[in-house]
């Protein structure tokens, strides 16, 4: 019916392996680095599972700190799974959950802390980058959190003071009328707030990025490499089988994330749920496109519903816009997600009516429970950093940081540091996720 089934982790038992680069605008203009294939049976004295940002930033700062013996495996190429198509944005900030939502569940301290973590996961990411000839791409500074309603930007207006006056964080607020003048013309914005640190890039460049240093401070990376099966012996020693070789080691990270399968042998069974999102890229808009949109910003932006709507202008006047997807991997290539995408965009925007994609695929992110991330250390020394939520490009520089401290017995402390919450009848989570869908739809008619 559709082009051909994706990948889809909640019900394969493996993740296939050997497969193309994802066709995203990303990869039609660069590779991603190639590594071989493990074809041997070896022993490591750390083991990383999964070659996207949050397994290679713990091997980089694992190699760092002066572990000589480090393995990293992926399924595919590197950085196949979100880290090499997802839309780029920086964001200060990860999980689903407001600052306040985050103050009344950890308290105040607790999410100070957090905030100090987000802040630092942009730094990390931006001293990484500045070794990359190029800086991947990056954008001008700024993240716009754009009010689908009235009420909405009466609330992104509270959330400014609220995070000037407690965490003494400058958010600037924008008028509806400022925001069509200066930033776009905006037909569904009632107003939006800025963050200052945040900002885009080129997410393949930046995990090929990740994927050289980690290669530069000796860390192994194979790639088509499918952890197939994990077991464990008495003395805490973890067996990772692949199609064509093996691994012993006494410390296993998973950094698998929404690319999960569902039988792998992992902490992650039946306590996160791949959510598919989707991005289209159009054709280059021309100079007219420009003007009457008034498109004038490279920042990256994202409305308040609940079911989100996230865009930017690529540097090559094209426009990245992204959303909810199918539920599963089956249902991804109906073309009807990648024309309502376009249906949002051509009605958000004045002047757009003729515009067409030139790009579009989707990928898996992962939700836990509690739609926050963890990084936890089990007691068979297995280590996890999931949950992003969709926002893990800055997060996961971090996530992958605390792990390696974690790994390597350095202070290590976030209130992200719990255990994987269970989800209440685990089989049923895209049931729930269907219900959700409805409700969010419905939520965001109504307000
Ligand atoms: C379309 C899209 C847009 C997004 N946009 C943004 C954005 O703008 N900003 C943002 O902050 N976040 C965004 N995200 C989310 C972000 O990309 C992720 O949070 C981040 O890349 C997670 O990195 P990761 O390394 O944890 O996981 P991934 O990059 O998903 O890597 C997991 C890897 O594990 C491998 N793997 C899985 N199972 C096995 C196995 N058994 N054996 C070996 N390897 C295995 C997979 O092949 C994969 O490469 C987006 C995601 C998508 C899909």
């Amino acid at each position: 019916m559709y082009k051909s089934n994706m990948y889809d982790p909640f019900v394969e038992n493996q993740i296939p392996f050997n497969q193309p680069s994802t066709d995203s605008y990303w990869s039609a203009n660069t590779q991603p680095i190639t590594t071989t294939t493990l074809d041997t049976d070896i022993q490591t004295d750390v083991l990383i599972v999964g070659a996207g940002y949050t397994g290679l930033s713990c091997a980089i700062e694992l190699a760092k700190a002066g572990i000589k013996n480090i393995t990293v495996i992926d399924a595919n190429q590197i950085g196949w799974g979100c880290s090499s198509r997802n839309a780029g944005f920086v964001l200060p900030g990860s999980g689903r959950l407001s600052y306040k939502e985050l103050e009344s569940r950890f308290g105040t301290a607790q999410t100070l802390k957090l905030h100090d973590q987000f802040i630092s996961a942009i730094d990390l990411l931006e001293t990484r980058l500045s070794s990359l000839p190029g800086n991947a791409d990056k954008t001008e500074q700024g993240y716009l959190k754009l009010a689908h309603s009235k009420s909405w930007f009466e609330k992104l207006n509270s959330s400014a003071a609220y995070l000037q006056s407690n965490f003494n964080y400058d958010v600037e607020v924008i008028t509806k009328s400022d925001f069509n003048k200066n930033f776009v013309n905006h037909q569904h914005v009632y107003g939006a707030i800025r963050y200052k640190n945040g900002f885009g890039l080129n997410p393949l460049k930046l995990v090929n990025h990740y994927a050289q240093l980690a290669l530069d401070l000796g860390v192994n990376i194979y790639t088509h490499s499918p952890a197939n099966e994990i077991t464990k012996s008495g003395n805490n020693t973890h067996h990772v089988i692949t199609p064509t070789g093996s691994i012993k080691t006494n410390k296993l990270v998973i950094a698998t994330n929404g690319y999960t399968p569902k039988s792998l042998n992992t902490p992650l069974n039946g306590k996160v749920l791949p959510v598919l999102t989707s991005v289209i890229v159009t054709r280059p808009l021309t100079q007219s496109e420009i003007e009457q949109s008034n498109f004038k910003t490279h920042q990256v932006m994202m409305d308040t519903r609940e079911l989100k709507y996230y865009y930017r202008l690529l540097p090559d006047n094209r426009i990245l816009f992204g959303g909810r997807s199918a539920i599963t991997g089956k249902a991804a290539s109906n073309p009807k997600y990648q024309q309502r995408l376009l249906q949002e965009l051509q009605s958000s925007f004045v002047g757009l009516d003729t515009v067409t994609i030139d790009h579009g695929w989707s990928g898996w992110i992962s939700v836990a429970f509690d739609q926050m991330p963890h990084i936890y250390k089990t007691e068979d020394d297995i280590f996890y950093a999931t949950g992003y939520c969709g926002s893990g490009v800055s997060f996961s520089a971090w996530a992958g940081k605390q792990l390696a401290d974690l790994i390597s017995e350095q202070e290590a402390s976030s209130p992200l540091m719990t255990e994987l919450p269970s989800f209440p009848f685990a089989p049923f989570r895209r049931m729930g996720q269907r219900f959700f869908y409805q409700y969010g739809r419905l939520k965001d008619w109504a307000q």
